[in-house]
């Protein structure tokens, strides 16, 4: 998509922080941190939100799981990790690419929402 934020990034238009790669997935880190890790991990191929990940090709939903773990893993996130979609404007999606952020570094909320 030529107007979207996330695939400027993926294609190196906008530049990023790079923190993992594949051929299926991108990952860098968020520029508003939330936590001391905070990665973004985002499919290549431009899906809107998890709303519509039913048209999506599983082996690129599955490789998203596995990057948000190998991540985690890379960061050293060995007492845990959360991952976060947010779908929507109830969820405050603020870039309409389907995106998890991967958060860890400290004790996290109790709180989801
Ligand atoms: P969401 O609000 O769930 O759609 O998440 C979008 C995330 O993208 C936010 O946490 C932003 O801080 C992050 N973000 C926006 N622009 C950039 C950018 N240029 N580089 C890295 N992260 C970004």
């Amino acid at each position: 998509m030529s107007d979207c934020l996330f695939c400027k990034i993926i294609a190196g238009e906008i530049p990023s922080a790079k923190v993992y790669e594949d051929d299926q997935v991108y990952a860098f880190r968020d520029i508003h941190p939330m936590a001391p890790t905070h990665v973004l991990v985002v499919p290549r191929h431009h899906i809107v939100s998890m709303a519509a990940v039913g048209e999506a090709d599983d082996a690129q939903l599955a490789a998203c799981l596995r990057a948000c773990s190998a991540v985690a893993l890379q960061e050293g996130l060995v007492n845990g990790f959360r991952v976060v979609t947010n779908c929507g404007p109830d969820a405050c999606q603020s870039v309409q690419h389907l995106h998890f952020h991967v958060l860890g570094g400290k004790q996290l909320s109790e709180k989801m929402d």
